[in-house]
């Protein structure tokens, strides 16, 4: 198993609950279901996420622009079963460059979403009341079924990076799209198809990884 082992929700190094049947615990957050991660994006890491993810889902934007990578990925999961899953995509576009695309699938209360985003320092673990609020800013398709996304604000954060966040709710899970630079969401159109990764079998093999992983 190559994948290491982190906090959902913070950088700080994990240790095992005492004494636990594969528990794990955080200095800042307690006892917490764990982040798996790769050390760097390959076929090999991703086969363990999807053993780790079960049946949970685990989305990429589909099918990826000529030059994108899959470029980093990650699953929070217990022994109970997965909670949340992330993948982030790399590429470039014409108007703004390098940009990164994170898709995060996740049952509330989980906040990897919300650390991807730029929320930790807040404490929040889920968006706020602007998801639902009027009609969705843009909607992508979970496969043939389309999820509304609403922007949520990211100011009032120490505001390390420049991002774009838009949350939408799908089968009782947050649906996170994070876009790296801030300007990068006007990629985001209303044919966006994300592909669970799980249901794609064979076709993993020709996934394009590429490295480094961005810094969330
Ligand atoms: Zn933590």
């Amino acid at each position: 198993m190559s994948l290491r082992v982190g906090c959902p929700r913070c950088a700080a190094p994990v240790a095992r609950v005492p004494d636990s049947d594969g528990g794990w615990t955080c200095p800042d957050h307690g006892e917490v279901a764990a982040l798996w991660q790769p050390t760097t994006a390959s076929y090999d890491d991703l086969v363990a996420h999807l053993g780790h993810a079960g049946s949970f889902p685990t989305y990429l934007p589909w099918p990826l622009g000529p030059g994108w990578t899959v470029t980093d990925f990650a699953v929070v999961a217990d022994d109970v079963g997965a909670r949340a899953t992330m993948t982030c995509v790399s590429g470039t576009s014409a108007l703004d460059g390098p940009v990164d695309v994170f898709v995060v699938s996740e049952e509330p209360g989980t906040g990897l979403g919300a650390r991807i985003a730029g929320l930790g320092p807040t404490g929040r673990a889920d968006p706020g009341e602007e998801v639902g609020d009027g009609p969705a800013t843009v909607k992508v398709r979970l496969g043939s079924f389309p999820v509304g996304l609403w922007p949520v604000s990211v100011s009032g954060t120490d505001g390390e990076w420049d991002r774009s966040v838009v949350v939408g709710e799908a089968e009782g899970r947050w649906l996170w799209l994070v876009l790296r630079p801030a300007s990068a969401i006007l990629l985001l159109r209303d044919d966006w198809i994300l592909r669970d990764v799980s249901e794609t079998g064979p076709q993993l093999v020709a996934l394009p990884f590429g490295g480094p992983a961005p810094s969330w």
